[in-house]
């Protein structure tokens, strides 16, 4: 038995048929029990087994469903012209629950029986992935994040993972997290196997709680903002994942780790932060906080010139008005690294959407006093007024990914429970697959 609802003992298991949707017909005979679509049923005798109705033509999400629906015990599944591995996917992302601050244990407990699991990279990552998000911003400021990462590579010395504090080198990471008691991070991971085809650099916001600082937010705007770290939750968890599936990539991975609150000592609006690269940046609107503790941290991956940098950031409310929740939207300097980043998602029902790195909008970045501001002088186009600021931080020699995402389910769906999500990591994941092979 495993916490993704997995067992290897087959004792007792029940029976469970998956079926497609064109072969209902002769299943049906006369069972008084309807079978549609979606929907788990137990067939009396003769046949004495669960069935579920799925459609061959959708996506691995629907298997999801299956450890909701059925009652607590342990299922063997036959499934003809289903991949096991998306079945096993589904069930596994369908399993999870946040369960740290439950008094009561889970009454119900579905597990799924496999010989052999085949998707446990992408399972922890994702879990690690949500429960980083769901955890409350209490047990998860900078520091906590930190250890977590810590503790997440204390088996693998040949990972090194530093902490670093912020004050020195690391300024404008400093400065948006100076309004709070708790102090800003950098966390960098660094792995170099020695049969490396490839050098990347990943980065995430990891911002542990934005209360819009001095531009506050509202309550309502506030809510979820636990989840403005989602970005570095999602860099942690593929950086673990790479090193697990020994990918052949010499990697570095930044982190900047801050939470965005107010004080005395809170950065202002028309403050000027002299960044990492050197760049000055003015202070427009201190809830624009994402784009500036990431320009540190894609300096420090642009001055190690690797093939490619990608960023991982809950960035923008325009990307979600532009998409919706669920499509994060792609940037990048470099339109055929985003074409097939963004075809592959589609395939792997992991779906990203490219958006144009307009570069006539950086002038609305422009300040009087400062290089750049960080807010853009219009409302439209956030977006990308957001992913141009962030390209003034990497050279255009450097292939570069950019990818705004929401990091957070509103409703429950088969396989994409309500609460903290990974969205665009399976994507990228495959994408540096197919670049090593
Ligand atoms: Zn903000």
């Amino acid at each position: 038995m495993d916490q993704f609802g997995f067992s290897t003992n087959s004792q007792g298991t029940q029976h469970l048929l998956i079926i497609d949707i064109s072969e209902v017909l002769s299943y049906q005979g006369s069972s008084p029990i309807l079978l549609e679509k979606g929907v788990v049923s137990f067939l009396k005798a003769p046949f004495n087994h669960w069935i579920f109705v799925a459609d061959q033509k959708e996506s691995f999400h629907q298997f999801g469903a299956l450890p909701k629906k059925l009652p607590s015990g342990v299922f063997k599944i036959e499934a003809n012209g289903f991949n096991p591995e998306d079945i096993q996917l589904g069930w596994g992302l369908g399993s999870y629950q946040f369960g740290r601050y439950k008094t009561k244990p889970k009454e119900k407990l579905v597990f799924l029986f496999v010989e052999n699991l085949e998707v446990k990279n992408v399972l922890s990552a994702i879990y690690t992935t949500r429960d980083l998000i769901n955890t409350p911003p209490n047990d998860m400021g900078p520091f906590e994040f930190a250890q977590y990462a810590k503790n997440l590579f204390k088996d693998s010395p040949e990972i090194k993972v530093q902490i670093h504090d912020t004050e020195k080198d690391w300024p404008s990471v400093f400065a948006v997290g100076s309004g709070s008691d708790r102090k800003p991070y950098v966390l960098e991971i660094d792995w170099s196997p020695e049969n490396s085809k490839f050098s990347l650099g990943i980065a995430g916001k990891g911002i542990c709680f934005d209360t819009g600082g001095y531009n506050l937010k509202t309550g309502t705007g506030m809510n979820l903002m636990k989840k403005d770290m989602a970005g570095g939750a999602q860099a942690l968890a593929l950086t673990k994942w790479i090193c697990d599936a020994k990918l052949p990539i010499k990697l570095k991975t930044i982190i900047p780790l801050a939470e965005n609150s107010i004080s005395g000592r809170a950065y202002r609006p028309s403050d000027i932060i002299r960044t990492k690269k050197g760049i000055t940046v003015e202070v427009g609107d201190t809830d624009a906080e994402g784009r500036i503790v990431l320009c540190d941290a894609l300096h420090a991956l642009s001055e190690i010139a690797p093939d490619l940098i990608i960023d991982f950031a809950t960035l923008t409310g325009a990307a979600r008005v532009a998409l919706g929740t669920e499509l994060p939207a792609v940037f990048s300097n470099h339109d055929q690294t985003a074409r097939d980043l963004v075809a592959l998602s589609h395939d792997i029902h992991d779906p990203l959407w490219h958006m144009p790195l307009y570069h006539p909008y950086r002038e609305s970045l422009s300040s009087k006093i400062a290089d750049i501001n960080n807010i853009g002088s219009t409302s439209y186009g956030g977006a990308i007024t957001a992913a141009l600021f962030l390209n003034d931080f990497v050279p255009t020699h450097i292939p570069w990914v950019h990818i705004d995402f929401m990091g957070w389910n509103l409703t429950s769906k088969p396989a994409r429970p309500e609460g903290g999500e990974s969205m665009g990591m399976r994507s990228v994941f495959e994408f540096l697959k197919r670049k090593t092979i």
